[in-house]
């Protein structure tokens, strides 16, 4: 199977932290040269020069998703640096304030809606101007469990989520047939910073008992969404689009 990223270029939003930075680490791992973005600088910054000191070809940048001029200035950045564009993992996200719709503010969905989907859609657009000029790439958008089903108090995330599958089809459908691919994958309960604090400021019970709906009985390894973006930004892939992944230790099947 072939999953080498030697001599490709990899972008991934959200590279600062959790999912985005296991799936930075595991492109360079394999060879690629990889941009992280976040708009968390320091956070970037760190991660680069880790990698780089690895041995690996890094480059950290601030980037906030929802300013289209910044990620257009991302891709270029990228391109400028690298020479090319081969897969990109749209991950930046951040949790809507929990509420129930008849308390929701206007401005909670607006910022959700500005990281969650239009950033998404930004980073997309850009990505695909590149990817359209060399005829070839690959795009993940991180999607999610809550893009699949509802959540009470949380509907203008999943509301996001749910959009972002239908970038996903749509851009799939426009570029099936000029060689760019484009999926999504659904985490589940995956052990990262957000549950850590989740665990730490008290809210272990409500821990427990998403854990319970869990099949496979364990939280998901940040490593493991990296494998299955990996793939899906891989040759090993190459007739796969317009899907998106649930890696949820089978919690949707439920
Ligand atoms: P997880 O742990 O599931 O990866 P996080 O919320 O910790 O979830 O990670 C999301 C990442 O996206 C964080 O590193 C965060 O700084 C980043 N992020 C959030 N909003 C933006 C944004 N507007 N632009 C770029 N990065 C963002």
């Amino acid at each position: 199977m072939n999953i080498s990223f030697e001599n490709k270029v990899a972008l991934v939003t959200g590279a600062g932290s959790g999912l985005g930075l296991a799936t930075a680490r595991a492109f360079a791992a394999s060879g690629a040269a990889v941009v992280l973005a976040d708009w968390d600088e320091a956070s970037v910054h760190a991660a680069a020069a880790q990698l780089t000191s690895e041995g690996h070809k890094a480059l950290g940048l601030r980037c906030d998703v929802s300013d289209d001029a910044a990620v257009e200035d991302l891709v270029a950045q990228t391109v400028a640096r690298f020479g090319r564009l081969d897969a990109a993992y749209n991950n930046a996200g951040v949790q809507n304030a929990l509420a129930e719709t008849a308390d929701a503010t206007r401005e909670d969905f607006d910022r959700v809606t500005s990281v969650n989907l239009r950033g998404v859609w930004s980073c997309m657009k850009f990505e695909l101007q590149q990817m359209r000029k060399q005829g070839s790439g690959a795009i993940v958008n991180c999607s999610s469990l809550g893009g699949l089903v509802g959540g009470a108090e949380r509907g203008t995330y999943h509301a996001a989520k749910h959009g972002v599958l239908g970038l996903t089809k749509s851009g799939a459908l426009e570029y099936a047939a000029r060689g760019i691919r484009i999926n999504a994958i659904c985490p589940g309960l995956i052990w990262t910073s957000m549950a850590e604090q989740m665990a730490a400021s008290g809210q272990a019970d409500a821990l427990d008992a998403m854990l319970k709906s869990v099949p496979m009985a364990r939280y998901g390894r940040p490593e493991e969404i990296a494998d299955m973006v990996l793939f899906l930004c891989s040759e090993a892939s190459s007739y796969v689009t317009g899907q998106s992944i649930s890696v949820d230790g089978g919690f949707v099947m439920r």
